[in-house]
């Protein structure tokens, strides 16, 4: 599909510190887009991304790709602290766990995928770098949610899925192999938490931090898939 691209500048951002290697897909988690467009661009809310997607699958561009938007806040991926100026931001309209988790529109489903190959064909991002906000921050952030259809995305070639039958490392320490592939396991966020995060991304039927043998085999499946 052609990409048309709306400017819609908000005026929240500053300069990169980093080069981009990392790819930050959320939800806006508003009642309506509009709302969320103007938050984002409001200098008091002090939020932007660098695209908006609306539901009907409309493009918005905020902040400009080579700026540092502000859509990532505290957090980290595969050790880069600074998430904002390592990545580009795109907040997809949606309500959230807030209004029900609405499912996403094919529509708009459709642009993220076709904006999304535009960013990884102009910057050195790998398979790997495609991650949802919460991978990033898992004790704050649950967006883009455990309907996002990641598995979709990475057939169109946007980001890694590794399939069903997919080569397993044996996952001996959970937390180490969720270090690994780049979650933030630390003094800031639990083990519990990272393989929530991670069970959100990847393993969607039970989302409850407990490390069972499905999901045990299915970290061993990613941290196989992955090469950071
Ligand atoms: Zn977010």
């Amino acid at each position: 599909m052609s990409l048309i691209v709306t400017h819609r500048p908000s005026p929240n951002f500053n300069a990169r510190k980093a080069p981009v290697s990392i790819l930050v897909l959320h939800y806006t988690g508003m009642e309506t887009g509009e709302a969320a467009i103007e938050r984002l661009c409001d200098p008091e809310a002090g939020v932007s991304a660098h695209y908006v997607v609306e539901e009907d699958g409309a493009v918005l561009q905020l902040v400009a790709e080579s700026d540092r938007a502000w859509h990532a806040g505290m957090g980290a991926w595969a050790g880069r602290k600074d998430v904002n100026s390592a990545s580009i931001g795109i907040e997809i309209v949606n309500g959230g766990h807030e209004f029900g988790l609405p499912a996403f529109a094919a529509a708009q489903i459709e642009s993220v995928i076709a904006l999304s190959r535009d960013i990884l064909s102009r910057h050195p991002i790998a398979p790997d770098g495609v991650i949802g906000h919460s991978d990033m921050a898992p004790d704050r952030k649950q967006d883009p949610g455990e309907r996002f259809p990641w598995a979709r995305l990475a057939a169109a070639g946007v980001g890694l899925w590794p399939a069903a039958d997919a080569p397993c490392a044996i996952v001996d320490d959970v937390g180490s192999a969720l270090k690994a592939i780049g979650y933030p396991v630390g003094a800031a966020i639990s083990v519990d938490q990272a393989v929530m995060a991670f069970q959100r991304r990847f393993r969607t039927s039970r989302i409850d931090g407990v490390a069972d043998a499905e999901t045990r085999a299915r970290i061993g499946q990613v941290f196989a898939a992955y090469r950071h």
